[in-house]
C-alpha cells in the first residue's frame, strides 16, 4: 500500500490563479498515482483564508467536479501561517505525508516528485529551498536574504532561502501539533521538531497571476514576528549594552582621576559625566536582567515540548500494538 499524500494550499483572494493551480496539481497528482508513488486516495486540500473574492466558490466547484480536491473554509482571514497550520492539522489525521505550497505557482510543482522520493527514502521533513532569486526584484532579494542572516544572528534557526514549501511526514506533523504557541512562525518551529531532514532545490518563479498578498507592511510584521517569537536574544543585547556603558563610566573615572593627579581639571564636570554614564549603564543593565526573566516567562508560556521521541526499543512479554 502506497502512502497517502495531501497537498495543502492556503488561498487568500486567489480566484485568478486557482483554476490553473488546480489543473497543474491534478496533472502532478495523477502522474504520481500512475507511477505508484502515492496512494490513489491522495488529495489536494485547498484552504480558503477568509477570501473576499470567489475563491471559496471555486474550491466548492472543484470539489464537486473532482474528488481529488478537498476544501477547508476558515471563518475569517487569519493570515498565511494560520491558514497553513489549519490545513496541516486537518491533513495530519488523513495523510501519511503532507506538502504545503503557495497557491500562486511560485513554488515549482515539479519539486514534488523529489520530495516524495526523499520521503520514501526515509526523510520526515523535506525543505524546498530556492536555488536562486533571479525572478525577485533587487529589493525583495536584498530584504529577504538580510532577513535570513539577521534571524540566524539572533539565534533563530531557520533554513536559508526556504519559504513554506515543504514535505512533512505524519509523525513530524504530530510533533508540530505539540507546539502550542499562538504567535506562529512555522519556518522557525519546523527545524525544532528534528527527525531526518533533507532539502530539495527548485527555481522560484514569478507569481502566475494576481498580486502578492504580502505587501511591505505585512512582510515587516512577519519578520518581527519571526524574531520575537523565536528568540529572546535581543534582551541579552540590552544587558550587554548596559554592561558596556557601565564600563565606559569606569574608564571615565580612571581618566578623570589621572587628570586630577596632573592638575588638569574642570570643576564639577568629572562627577557629572561619570555619574551620567554609570547611571545610564546601570539602568540598562537592570532592564536587561528584568528582561531575562520576562524572556524566561515568555518561553515558558509557549509550552513547547521539551523533547520528541523518534522510537522506543523495548522488550515486552505480550505484544502490544
Ligand atoms: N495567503 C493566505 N492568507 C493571507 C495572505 C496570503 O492564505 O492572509 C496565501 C496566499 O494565497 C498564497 C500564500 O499565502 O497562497 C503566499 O502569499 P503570496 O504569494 O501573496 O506571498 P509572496 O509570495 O508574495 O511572499
Ligand atoms: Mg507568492
Amino acid at each position: 500500500m502506497n502512502d497517502r499524500l495531501y497537498i495543502v494550499v492556503p488561498c487568500y483572494n486567489e480566484e485568478e490563479v486557482l483554476p490553473e493551480t488546480a489543473r497543474r496539481l491534478k496533472e502532478k497528482m495523477t502522474a504520481l498515482m500512475g507511477a505508484g508513488k502515492i496512494a490513489p486516495d491522495s488529495r489536494v486540500l485547498l484552504v480558503n483564508d477568509g477570501s473576499k473574492d470567489r475563491t471559496w466558490e471555486l474550491i466548492c466547484s472543484l470539489h464537486g467536479e473532482d474528488g481529488l480536491f478537498s476544501g477547508l473554509d476558515l471563518t475569517r482571514n487569519r493570515g498565511h501561517q494560520n491558514a497553513l497550520l489549519a490545513g496541516l492539522m486537518t491533513a495530519r489525521e488523513r495523510a501519511d505525508m503532507v506538502i504545503s505550497m503557495d497557491a500562486d505557482l511560485q513554488d515549482d510543482i515539479d519539486a514534488v516528485d523529489e520530495m516524495v522520493d526523499k520521503y520514501r527514502e526515509g526523510c520526515d521533513i523535506v525543505y524546498g529551498v530556492r536555488s536562486s532569486r533571479k525572478t525577485d526584484t533587487f529589493f525583495k532579494r536584498f530584504t529577504a536574504e538580510g532577513f535570513y542572516r539577521l534571524m540566524n544572528f539572533l539565534g533563530a534557526n531557520v533554513v536559508f532561502n526556504h519559504a513554506d514549501y515543504r514535505l512533512m511526514s505524519r509523525r513530524a506533523l504530530d510533533g508540530l501539533a505539540q507546539f502550542k504557541e499562538v504567535n506562529l512562525f512555522l519556518r522557525g518551529i519546523v527545524p525544532m521538531i528534528g527527525y531526518r531532514t533533507d532539502t530539495v532545490e527548485y527555481e522560484r518563479g514569478e507569481r502566475f497571476a494576481g498580486e502578492s498578498k504580502y505587501p511591505l507592511k505585512k512582510m515587516l510584521s512577519f519578520a518581527m514576528e519571526g524574531i520575537t517569537s523565536l528568540s529572546t536574544k535581543p534582551i541579552r543585547y540590552i544587558t550587554t549594552l548596559g554592561f558596556l556603558i557601565f564600563m565606559v563610566s569606569i574608564v571615565m573615572i580612571v581618566y578623570n582621576v589621572a587628570r586630577w593627579c596632573t592638575g588638569n581639571t574642570v570643576t564639577g564636570w568629572a562627577s557629572l559625566a561619570c555619574s551620567l554614564w554609570a547611571i545610564g549603564g546601570l539602568i540598562l543593565l537592570a532592564l536587561g536582567v528584568i528582561g531575562e526573566y520576562i524572556g524566561k516567562i515568555y518561553l515558558e508560556t509557549k509550552g513547547r515540548p521539551r523533547f520528541l521521541i523518534r522510537e522506543v526499543l523495548e522488550d515486552r512479554d505480550e505484544k502490544v500494538d
